[in-house]
């Protein structure tokens, strides 16, 4: 026999890997509304079948946990409210007294379950079921609910499988009435769960929807309904007050939007880069809003008490939608010196087209977000001799996605990860000479489980730069807002689910200036809410409805099969020019990705509890 042998994995081994995926896959696409303490219950089994056995705590108290939820769940004749102090001790015994991670974090999950969802324990001692909003979410079809305006994903991938591109266009405005802006930008929260994950990776939703609206042509936008006579002020023309705005046009109501800038579109034209979102394509759906009959006043600025008071009193509604448009200071020296800019300041001057003058200069970027990508990349553009993006945490705590980050990266930004900023250098005229930051190393994980920065006790570095951009976050001018009396909570305006503002009758307001800066698509989802209620509010109930017709679903092709991704244009070439960088796919493989769609409004739970919403 010999000594030392070569490791191979045997064919167990192999299979136990196979497992592992299809695991992870089957999380992955777990829909939402599903009960959590049966979730808890599935995923102990796992941690214990994990676990190696050598000590107690994790070998027979997970075991000891599983039975006492198994209890709460198969309502056992012993089991009563007490059983809850007696899972939270024995988990505590476990998390306090397990030898490694296998035990402890099982533990902590429990834990954690006790205090998220406590209520869905005690329902099911005392009544037997799931709390009212589990049972509420109704298992609905994935994608639709995990976009947060709810477009019917199959039956727009459906459309464009057959050919009918306006009709898929249609069909997404019924929810969302910027298909184009979506197409191109989304971040698609619809794709997380999708059900395809069972079988290889998730549907390329965006990706239809931009091959939908790439061939569409010009759709007409429905007729505008009975004029009712009532008329609607909002105050913001970015993406949240167009929605809004679209709506309640069609619904019959007379809209006029107040927008600060010359040009409607907010973020979407004053922060997202033409070469993510080109000009033309914004204008398409703009045009589209407008045509519902939607008047608007540019350069109309509400920004005192005087000029709300009479747009309240003119108006029979108003959504307030102002956005998040102010910066946020870096609090180091010298970052008044010249030289020295805000993300918001630089997108907003080349989105009225003064392009900052970059040429040959060093750039230096503070932040980790999206909005640091962009400013970055556009500074590239500007002809940069060097960007630079700085940030104090490590590249997998960015929250700029990943594809943002390797596209910045592909196109020639440095990305200088765990340096603190700690003062800006200027010379005797106050122009910036160089950005001094403090490495930093990974520290202990905050509560949502990122490591925090902390002092590497390392010798200060001097980056050289001409230009500092600080892309670390927005804030929102509501002052005026406030003083006439809505309430605003750590610097956001504050509205209820509904979008109404306790206390104010006929005043609402969403999307960013409410959540802080967010999403598109989450701003557009607070628009139709707001369009609604705000109907409600003035004594209708409009149904907004769309009838094109969805293709049946036929029989599915369930064999693996790659996903197509979207292809961007060489970074080498698009670096240097604001031509937009992404290809549509073509129509081989828009039809192959809407193939794959596993029609969840037809086939499992989603077809017959979730169903499918023709009119909101
Ligand atoms: C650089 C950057 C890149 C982004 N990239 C993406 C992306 O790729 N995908 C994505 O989903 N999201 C992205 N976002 C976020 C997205 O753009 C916003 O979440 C969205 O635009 C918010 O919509 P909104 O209508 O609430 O506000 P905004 O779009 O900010 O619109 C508010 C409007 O109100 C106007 N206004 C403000 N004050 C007044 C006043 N007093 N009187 C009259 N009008 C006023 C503003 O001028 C503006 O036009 C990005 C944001 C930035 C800054
Ligand atoms: S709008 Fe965004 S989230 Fe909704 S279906 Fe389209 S890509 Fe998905
Ligand atoms: S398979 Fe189709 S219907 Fe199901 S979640 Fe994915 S995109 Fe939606």
């Amino acid at each position: 026999m010999s000594r030392l042998d070569i490791k191979t994995r045997d064919r167990a081994q192999r299979a136990v890997e196979g497992l592992y995926k299809d695991l992870e896959r089957r999380i992955i696409a777990s829909p939402p509304g599903q009960c959590p303490v049966d979730m808890a219950a599935s995923f102990l089994k796992l941690c214990h079948a994990q676990s190696c056995g050598k000590c107690v705590p994790c070998r027979v108290g997970l075991g000891q946990l599983l039975n006492l939820i198994d209890e709460v769940l198969d309502l056992s004749e012993d089991v009563s409210l007490d059983t809850i102090p007696l899972i939270q001790r024995t988990a505590e015994a476990i998390r306090d007294s397990a030898d490694c991670a296998i035990g402890t974090e099982a533990a902590n999950m429990v834990l954690r379950g006790l205090i998220g969802f406590r209520e869905d324990y005690e329902e099911h001692i005392v009544r037997h079921r799931c709390t009212e909003s589990i049972q509420k979410l109704k298992q609905p079809v994935p994608c639709v609910a995990l976009c947060p305006a709810g477009v019917d994903v199959p039956g727009y991938g459906a459309l464009v499988y057959e050919g009918r591109y306006a009709d898929a266009v249609k069909l997404i405005r019924k929810d969302n009435p910027f298909p184009t802006v979506c197409a191109l930008i989304c971040e698609h929260p619809c794709e997380a769960r999708c059900k395809r994950n069972l079988i290889d990776a998730p549907v390329n939703i965006r990706g239809l929807k931009r091959y939908a609206v790439d061939h569409c042509g010009t759709v007409p936008v429905p007729e505008k309904m009975d004029d009712t006579g009532k008329n609607v002020a909002i105050i913001g023309g970015g993406p949240s007050g167009l929605s809004a705005a679209y709506y309640l046009a069609i619904m019959g109501h007379k809209v006029t939007v107040y927008e600060k800038r010359n040009h409607l579109g907010g973020m979407l034209r004053y922060g997202i880069p033409s070469y993510r979102l080109p000009r033309e394509r914004l204008q398409f759906d703009i045009d589209a809003i407008l045509s519902a009959g939607v008047a608007m006043e540019t350069g109309y600025d509400i920004n005192d008490v005087k000029n709300i008071t009479e747009l309240r009193e003119k108006h029979d509604a108003v959504y307030i939608s102002i956005g998040a448009h102010t910066h946020k200071e870096i609090g180091i020296e010298g970052e008044y010196s010249r030289g020295v800019l805000s993300a918001v300041e630089m997108l907003r001057s080349i989105g009225d087209d003064t392009m900052p003058d970059f040429l040959g200069k060093a750039v230096v970027v503070i932040g980790g977000g999206n909005v640091a990508m962009d400013v970055a990349r556009t500074a590239k553009r500007l002809g940069a001799s060097e960007v630079s993006i700085v940030y104090r945490r490590r590249r997998d705590d960015m929250t700029a996605l990943p594809d943002e980050i390797e596209g910045a990266i592909a196109e020639g930004c440095q990305l200088l990860q765990l340096k603190a900023p700690a003062r800006i250098e200027s010379d005797e005229a106050g122009e910036v000479k160089a950005l001094w930051v403090k490495p930093q190393i990974a520290g202990e994980a905050d509560p949502s489980g990122r490591p925090k920065p902390a002092d590497a006790q390392a010798q200060p570095e001097r980056i050289p730069c001409h230009i500092i951009i600080a892309a670390i976050g927005q804030g929102i001018d509501a002052k005026s807002f406030e003083k006439y009396g809505i309430p605003v909570n750590r610097g956001n305006i504050k509205a209820d689910a509904s979008s109404g503002i306790e206390n104010i009758l006929g005043v609402f307001a969403g999307g960013d200036c409410v959540t802080g800066p967010s999403t598109v698509i989450n701003a557009i989802a607070a628009g139709k809410v707001a369009a609604a209620n705000i109907d409600t509010y003035l004594g209708y109930h409009h149904a907004i409805e769309c009838d094109v017709e969805i293709p049946e679903a036929g029989s599915l092709d369930k064999k693996p099969c790659g996903r197509v991704e979207l292809k961007m244009r060489y970074a080498g070439e698009r670096g240097s020019d604001f031509e937009e960088i992404e290809q549509g796919m073509t129509e081989e493989e828009a039809k192959q990705e809407a193939m794959r769609c596993l029609r969840c409004d037809h086939f499992g739970l989603g077809s017959f509890k979730g169903g499918r919403e023709l009119q909101w």
